[in-house]
C-alpha cells in the first residue's frame, strides 16, 4: 500500500487525524545543524536558489510598491537588493557551509548573529536602524530555504503543523493561535520548552522525525500519534479506521481520568493535598482547572517574551497577570519572574551567547543585572495582585544576598505604587525556587527571609547529580529517586515545615505518581505539574493512607540506590493498597 509511516518521539500524548500545514521557520536558531561532507554541495545549491528567489521577489515587490505608492517608497527595496548583492556577505555564507559542514540555515543564523552584534555596538541610531534591513533580507533568504517555502502556511488552525524545527518562541506564537490539531517536527526532544508547551495545550506532538518537512506537501492527510510517537502520511481508509478506534479509546481513557478532577484531594485517611498546574500561557487556565488544578502553581512568565518580537510593556505584563488572577480566583497563582537563558534565548533582548548557559546569566541573575526590565515586571505583578491570590516566585536563587537585592527592588516599587495611590496587595507572598543545590543546603537560613519555597526538581536534580536535563546521552543518570536527592529534599521540606512556611514542588517529579508519594511522605502537600498529569497523581494519592506512605518512605530513606528505593516503595505501597497505581505509573 502506498503510504508512509515515520517513527519519532511522542512528547505530547493523543491522536489526531487531519491535513498538514507546512510551516517555514520564522526566527533564526542558535542551534548548529551539521551535514555530512557529501551534502555540502547540496547546501550551497540550496543557498544559491534561495538567494535567486529572494532577489526576484524583491524586484517584484519594488515594482509593485513603485506602481501603487510611488517611487519614493520603493527605494527601501533598492537597499535590500544591494545587501543581497554584497559579494562579501554571500561568500561568508558559503565559507561557513564549506568549512563547518553545516546547513545553509546555520550559516544564515550565524551571519544574522554577527551583524546583530555589530549594529548593536554602534552608537548611531541610523546605523542601528539598518540592522533591521539586514535582518529583513536574511529572513527572506532564510524562508526561501524551506523545502516548500512558497507554500509555507500562515494559518495552522484546524490543521496539523509540520515543520523542520519549532523554537519555543515560534511555538508560543503558532500554538496559541488556537486549535492546532497536532504537531510533527524533524527536530526536538521531550524536555524542550516546545514539547512542554504542546503538552500544556493538550496538542498531540511527535518530534525527532528527521525529514517529515521535506517529505510531505501542504494538505497531505496525516495521522499523528503522540502517544506512540508515530506519524502516518496519506493513510488508506483501513488505517484511518484503525486509528479512529485507537483515538476513541484514548479519548475515553482521558474522560475517565478527568472524572477524578471533581473528587476531593485527600488520602484514604483524610489528609488533604493540593494539585496545581504549571502553565506557560494565560489561555491555559480553563484547561488546567478542567483537570482539577486547585491553583496555578507555576506561571513561566518568560513565555510572554517568547510570544512576541518586541519587548512587552508594563501594560502587556499587567493584562496577562490580571487575567490569570481573575480566571483562577479564589485559587492562588504563583507568578515566576522571567527565567531566560539556555534554550530560552529571547530575540528582543540581545543576550550574549555563553559557553555554559545552564550555569550562566539565567533567571534572577539576569533580572538583577537588568533592573529596568525587572522593575517593570514586579510593578505589573503587584498591580495585578489586588484580588489577593497572587504570589511572586523568584527562580534560581543561590545565596542570601540575592534575596536582599530582590527585596530592595520589591520595597522600592511598592513605595512608588503607594505614593501614586495605585492599589496592590501589601501581603503578597514572596517565595523562591529551590533549584540550585547551594540554596537547598542553605534552606534553613533562606526560609527566614521568604514566605515560601517552591522546589524546582528539574533543575535541582540536574545541578545536584551533574546530569544535563535535556541530554539524552546521560538521561540514564537522571534519577529523582536517587538516595542523595531524597536526603536533600528531606532537608529542604523539613526546614520549611520547622519555620511554619509552605513548600511546593513544581518540577516534573511532582507529575510522577510514585515520586509524588515520596514527596507526600516527606511532608509536601502542594504539587504543581503539567495539568494533564494531575488526575493520575491525584488518583494515586487518593488510593493510599498517609501512614503507609510515611512508613514506606522511612524504610526507603535507609537504602543505597534509586532502584532499591523504587522497588521497596512499590512493594510496600501495593501490599497495603493494591489499587494505588491503577491509572498508570
Ligand atoms: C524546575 O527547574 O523544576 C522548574 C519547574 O523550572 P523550569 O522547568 O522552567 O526550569
Ligand atoms: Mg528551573
Amino acid at each position: 500500500m502506498d503510504f508512509t509511516r515515520l517513527r519519532g518521539v511522542g512528547v505530547s500524548p493523543g491522536i489526531a487525524l487531519g491535513r498538514a500545514a507546512l510551516v517555514g521557520r520564522v526566527l533564526f536558531s542558535s542551534r548548529k545543524e551539521y551535514v555530512p561532507p557529501h551534502r555540502v554541495e547540496d547546501e550551497l545549491q540550496r543557498l544559491k536558489t534561495a538567494v535567486a528567489k529572494t532577489r526576484a521577489e524583491l524586484a517584484e515587490l519594488k515594482d509593485t510598491i513603485r506602481n501603487k505608492v510611488g517611487e519614493e517608497h520603493a527605494f527601501i527595496f533598492d537597499a535590500h537588493l544591494l545587501i543581497l548583492d554584497d559579494a562579501t556577505l554571500l561568500s561568508s555564507f558559503e565559507k561557513t557551509i564549506r568549512e563547518e559542514n553545516v546547513r545553509a540555515e546555520t550559516a544564515l543564523s550565524e551571519a544574522y548573529e554577527h551583524y546583530r552584534k555589530i549594529f548593536d555596538g554602534l552608537g548611531d541610531e541610523y546605523f542601528k536602524q539598518r540592522k533591521s534591513d539586514v535582518a529583513d533580507v536574511l529572513t527572506k533568504v532564510y524562508r526561501n530555504l524551506a523545502p516548500a517555502a512558497e507554500e509555507s502556511a500562515d494559518d495552522v488552525r484546524d490543521k496539523i503543523l509540520v515543520a523542520h524545527d519549532l523554537l519555543p518562541s515560534e511555538a508560543a506564537l503558532r500554538l496559541s493561535q488556537g486549535n492546532v490539531l497536532a504537531v510533527a517536527l524533524d527536530m526536538g526532544g521531550s524536555t524542550s520548552h516546545t514539547a512542554i508547551l504542546a503538552r500544556s495545550l493538550g496538542i498531540p506532538t511527535v518530534v525527532g522525525l528527521r525529514d517529515i518537512a521535506a517529505t510531505i506537501k501542504n494538505g497531505d492527510l496525516l495521522i499523528v500519534d503522540g502517544t506512540d510517537g508515530e506519524v502516518i502520511i496519506n493513510p488508506p481508509l483501513t488505517v484511518q479506521k484503525e486509528f479512529q478506534g485507537k483515538k476513541a479509546k484514548y479519548d475515553a481513557y482521558g474522560r475517565e481520568l478527568k472524572k477524578v478532577a471533581a473528587l476531593r484531594s485527600q488520602t484514604l485517611d483524610g489528609v488533604r493535598f493540593s494539585p496545581m498546574a504549571n502553565i506557560e500561557l494565560p489561555e491555559e487556565v480553563a484547561h488546567a482547572l478542567s483537570y482539577g488544578a486547585e491553583g496555578i502553581g507555576l506561571f513561566r512568565s518568560e513565555f510572554i517574551y517568547l510570544q512576541r518580537s518586541t519587548l512587552p510593556s508594563e501594560e502587556d505584563h499587567y493584562e496577562i497577570y490580571a487575567r490569570l488572577a481573575r480566571e483562577a480566583q479564589p485559587r492562588p497563582v504563583y507568578i515566576r519572574t522571567i527565567d531566560i537563558g539556555g534554550e530560552k534565548n529571547l530575540p528582543q533582548l540581545s543576550i550574549q551567547k555563553e559557553p555554559n548557559p545552564a550555569l550562566g546569566l539565567r533567571a534572577i541573575r539576569f533580572s538583577l543585572q537588568n533592573p529596568g526590565l525587572f522593575r517593570t515586571q514586579i510593578r505589573a505583578i503587584l498591580r495585578a495582585s489586588t484580588l489577593k491570590n497572587v504570589r511572586i516566585l523568584i527562580p534560581m536563587i543561590t545565596e542570601v544576598e540575592e534575596i536582599g537585592e530582590v527585596k530592595a527592588v520589591f520595597r522600592d516599587v511598592q513605595g512608588e505604587l503607594a505614593a501614586k495611590n495605585i492599589p496592590f496587595d501589601p501581603d503578597i507572598p514572596l517565595g523562591i525556587m529551590i533549584e540550585v543545590p547551594a540554596a537547598a543546603a542553605l534552606a534553613d537560613v533562606l526560609i527566614k527571609d521568604v514566605d515560601y519555597f517552591s522546589i524546582g526538581t528539574n533543575d535541582l536534580i540536574q545541578y545536584y547529580l551533574a546530569v544535563d536535563r535535556s541530554n539524552e546521552f546521560v538521561s540514564y543518570l537522571y534519577k529523582p529517586l536517587h538516595p542523595a536527592v531524597l536526603r536533600l529534599l528531606k532537608f529542604v521540606v523539613e526546614a520549611a515545615s520547622r519555620a511554619g512556611k509552605d513548600v511546593t514542588v513544581c518540577g516534573e517529579m511532582a507529575a510522577d505518581p510514585l515520586a509524588a508519594m515520596v514527596l507526600f511522605g516527606l511532608g509536601v502537600r502542594t504539587f504543581s505539574m503539567n495539568p494533564i498529569f494531575i488526575p493520575r497523581v491525584k488518583n494515586a494519592l487518593r488510593s493510599v493512607s498517609s501512614r503507609t506512605v510515611r512508613r514506606a518512605l522511612a524504610k526507603a530513606l535507609t537504602l543505597r540506590t534509586a532502584q532499591e528505593v523504587e522497588e521497596q516503595l512499590i512493594e510496600a505501597l501495593l501490599v497495603e493498597h493494591p489499587g494505588a497505581f491503577l491509572m498508570g505509573y
